[in-house]
């Protein structure tokens, strides 16, 4: 029986082979990689990475299209983690390990913060999302896309914008443009010297109205020296502040408050 798409769980799912064999392409998936496939829906990405991987872990949360997966032929390759990939220990599996999908638009941003935490296990990530927020992501300073999206994650991460991916590639087709995202955790020192609790709120907070001054965004939270010497005007606006800077920002501020 056809399954009917579940517009709750974001589900469209690809029908274009040529776009999964240039992701795979991309992605080049080994035969011994811990790889996990978020959201397989029917498996058509499943598919193309079963050819490269031995086992794959996937996480659905469609009970129906879980099941598919624990009965149908590949059973013997997959675990299926029928669960609500917010809700998901990634700890439990064997790290390194590599993240892949065609994520369910409507929860991308909440998934991406997700593995955040658990960026220290995560070799790779290659994503298929709204362009639009793919655009976020990788925008730079001093442009409409740039946000607190673009910094959180341009702290931890390299991102690559790979490819478009048009609506008719899918069924049933969003309403939207998707694209392909790679996401390389940047070297581990690099992330531990990041106060992430601190980083987190010195970022919300300059962009929780991204038209005003610092000097008024930031008031209660950096203190003016701290963002003085580190060398960012107070008139100056959360998008004008590269991730780097907010970083910056972040390490005087935990500094500061520890000797205080
Ligand atoms: N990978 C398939 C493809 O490309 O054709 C399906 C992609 S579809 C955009 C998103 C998939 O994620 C669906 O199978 C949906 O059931 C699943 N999903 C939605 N919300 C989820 C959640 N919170 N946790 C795990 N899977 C979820």
């Amino acid at each position: 029986m056809k399954h009917q798409a579940r517009k709750r769980f974001g589900q469209h799912f690809l029908t274009d082979q040529s776009i999964l064999s240039n992701l795979i392409g991309e992605m080049r998936p080994r035969p011994d990689d811990t790889l996990v496939e978020i959201g397989p829906g029917l498996g058509a990405l499943t598919f193309w990475l079963l050819k490269a991987v031995n086992h794959l872990q996937v996480i659905e949360i469609d009970r129906d299209l879980a099941e598919k997966l624990r009965t149908g032929p590949w059973k013997d390759k997959l675990t299926v983690h029928e669960v609500d990939v917010l809700k998901f220990d990634f700890t439990q599996l064997e790290a390194p390990f590599r993240v892949v999908g065609n994520l369910p638009y409507n929860i991308s941003s909440p998934i991406l913060f997700t593995l955040l935490d658990f960026a220290d296990k995560v070799i790779d990530q290659h994503f298929m999302l709204q362009k639009e927020v793919i655009d976020r992501m990788v925008a730079a300073p001093k442009t409409s896309d740039y946000g607190r999206l673009s910094v959180m994650l341009q702290a931890y991460y390299h991102m690559d914008h790979l490819f478009d991916v048009p609506p008719e590639c899918f069924d049933p087709p969003p309403r939207v443009i998707s694209a392909i995202v790679r996401m390389s955790p940047k070297p581990a020192q690099e992330r531990a010297a990041i106060p992430h609790a601190l980083f987190s709120k010195v970022v919300s907070t300059a962009f929780s109205q991204r038209r005003k001054m610092l000097r008024n965004t930031w008031n209660g939270v950096v203190p003016d020296h701290i963002a003085q010497e580190a060398g960012i005007a107070l008139t100056a606006r959360a998008e004008e502040i590269s991730a780097a800077q907010f970083v910056d920002v972040a390490q005087r501020l935990s500094t500061y408050t520890a000797k205080a």
